[in-house]
């Protein structure tokens, strides 16, 4: 599988993440919240509608109140009876109109023939012509009128009705000799023409906007409610139209009402952009974060041990992070660069050591060797090299054994090196019973001191040689060559030639009597 960066995981993650919150977000709002608003607005729109038709009923209920206090009133029933004159004059004059505010008051007898009908705009004091009463012309009006009731009481109606000025409230009480029983009589009709009042006692009872609009010529089938039917409304709409209806249920007018809150508001509007603008804010200064406080300093760790590796050195590696994990990762890398450096110090140790006499080999004096050739040409120091032998060391083996031998060999190689008192002075087996001792540049006076010094250390050892046919105990022939800076201009010089004049003077020490040391110049052994 390929593997991501931090980087686009964290990405991922993120835009993973913010798809996520807003779908959530968008079906909470779409499933939970906005049918529970939806109910609401709904209920609201039904309770306007209650309303509109409790105002209506209040509305048509006036009317009837004076239609009452007429027809119950015995002078109205006494002029059905003998028609005088004077009731008109007194009762039903043109002010009647406007105290009562109504736009025509109509006297039916029993056989439904008007014996007395007036129209009179009240507001405007404009006479008008009404045909609705000619129950003959139009019977099916005469359903307006209540059934006469011969029982004790007064029968009464009240509605809506189509007349030549347009919608009126109408409203008709039973005339009896009083109020509650006596012979039928007729009945008193009044009318009130519905003008902007009504709609706007309306529109301030439902605290709405209501208005009238007539039938459509096209309109047929009972598309709407009648105002006074139980409306539930289903959806949410700006408004609602219920019928006004006629006596005989038939429309003829419509009511619009403008609901309070007539839409439902957007899922995406000013507000969500809002948020989810500020939740993408909010994500980036997360992603910023992570990659401030962790990515970044990663990638600098791991460009730090890389260049480690390139360079193949092991340098400690910053351990301040904010990240407590990203700390002890860079202390633990620490820690494991300082044993793999001890370690390698430990190797480099024992790779230029020889493992018999525990001083430097001969791949160690190569480098030291190397050193002291450079610091000669830098510096212009000349430098000593020694040969060093042992003495008829193939007898002392052959008298007391090989492990005895090495045993020698160690010890020796432990005195020769405790000769070597300055830090550049070194000590190395170069073979066998064969060592070289290294010097920096001296007079010829100390090197034959240290030389002498090297001779006497043999004997202070005092290791006993039964063989030797030089001394008693094992001693060492010595075989010095003097490099000066002047020898060594050349960059190409050979080491092994340095060592061959060393080898020289050893090879004399041995040929004049062993145990003793020989000095000579590299300079006038250099073309041998
Ligand atoms: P000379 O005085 O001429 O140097 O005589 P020599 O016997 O020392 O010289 P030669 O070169 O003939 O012999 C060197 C001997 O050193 C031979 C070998 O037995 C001994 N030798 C070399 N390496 C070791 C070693 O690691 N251990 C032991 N025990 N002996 C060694
Ligand atoms: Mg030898
Ligand atoms: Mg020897």
């Amino acid at each position: 599988m390929k593997s991501l960066t931090f980087n686009q995981l964290q990405l991922r993650v993120l835009v993973l993440l913010f798809f996520l919150f807003t779908s959530g977000l968008i079906s909470y709002m779409h499933f939970i919240e906005l049918p529970k608003l939806e109910r609401s607005i709904s209920l609201l729109a039904e309770r306007e509608l209650d309303t509109l038709a409790f105002s209506t009923k209040n509305l048509l209920k006036d009317v009837a109140k004076i239609n009452f206090d007429y027809a119950a009133w015995t002078s109205t029933y006494n002029f059905m009876h003998d028609k005088r004159q004077s009731y008109i004059d007194d009762n039903l004059v043109d002010e009647t109109f406007s105290i009562i505010e109504v736009d025509g008051i109509f006297l039916i007898d029993e056989h439904l023939k008007t014996i007395f009908g007036k129209g009179l705009n009240h507001k405007t004091g404009e006479s008008l012509n009404f045909s609705f009463q000619d129950f003959n012309q139009f019977p099916s009006n005469a359903t307006m009128l209540p059934v006469p009731r011969r029982d004790k009481g007064s029968a009464k109606t009240s509605g809506f009705i189509m007349t030549l000025h347009g919608p009126a409230i109408y409203s008709v009480n039973q005339i009896r000799t009083s109020l509650l029983e006596g012979e039928h009589r007729g009945f008193l009709i009044t009318i009130k023409l519905i003008k902007e009042d009504f709609t706007k006692s309306l529109s301030e009872s439902t605290l709405t906007k209501v208005s009238m609009l007539p039938i459509p010529h096209d309109y047929k089938a009972k598309t709407s409610s009648f105002w006074n039917e139980k409306v539930t409304v289903t959806a949410v709409k700006p408004y609602s139209t219920v019928l006004i209806g006629d006596m005989n249920s038939q429309p003829i007018a419509i009511l619009n009402i403008e609901h309070s809150v007539g839409t439902m508001p957007n899922i995406i509007n000013q507000k969500s952009i809002i948020f989810l603008t500020l939740l993408s804010f909010l994500f980036y200064l997360i992603y910023q974060l992570i990659s401030i406080t962790i990515i970044i300093p990663v990638k600098k760790l791991a460009r730090d041990i890389k260049v480690m590796d390139k360079k193949k050195e092991c340098t400690q590696l910053n351990e301040d992070y904010t990240v407590k994990e990203l700390t002890t990762v860079s202390k633990n890398v620490n820690e494991l660069l300082l044993t793999v450096q001890k370690q390698n110090e430990l190797l480099a140790e024992q790779v230029n050591t020889d493992q018999l006499t525990q001083v430097m080999n001969r791949h160690g004096l190569k480098v030291e060797l190397t050193k002291h050739k450079d610091e000669c040409i830098r510096l212009k120091v000349g430098f000593i090299v020694v040969m060093c032998d042992i003495d008829y060391f193939k007898k002392y083996n052959d008298s007391v054994g090989h492990m005895k031998g090495d045993e020698a060999l160690f010890l020796v190689a432990q005195a020769l090196d405790n000769q070597c008192k300055r830090t550049s002075d070194t000590c190395a087996r170069f073979g066998g019973e064969e060592f070289i001792l290294l010097f920096t540049e001296m007079t010829t006076a100390n090197l034959h001191n240290k030389l002498q010094s090297v001779i006497n250390a043999m004997e202070n050892l005092n290791i006993s040689h039964p063989d030797s046919a030089v001394a008693s105990h094992i001693s060492v022939s010595l075989g010095a060559t003097i490099v000066q800076p002047s020898d060594v201009i050349d960059f190409n010089l050979p080491m092994n030639a340095i060592i061959k004049s060393a080898d020289k003077a050893l090879y004399q020490a041995k040929a004049t009597g062993r145990n003793r040391f020989v000095i000579n110049y590299f300079s006038s052994n250099k073309t041998t």
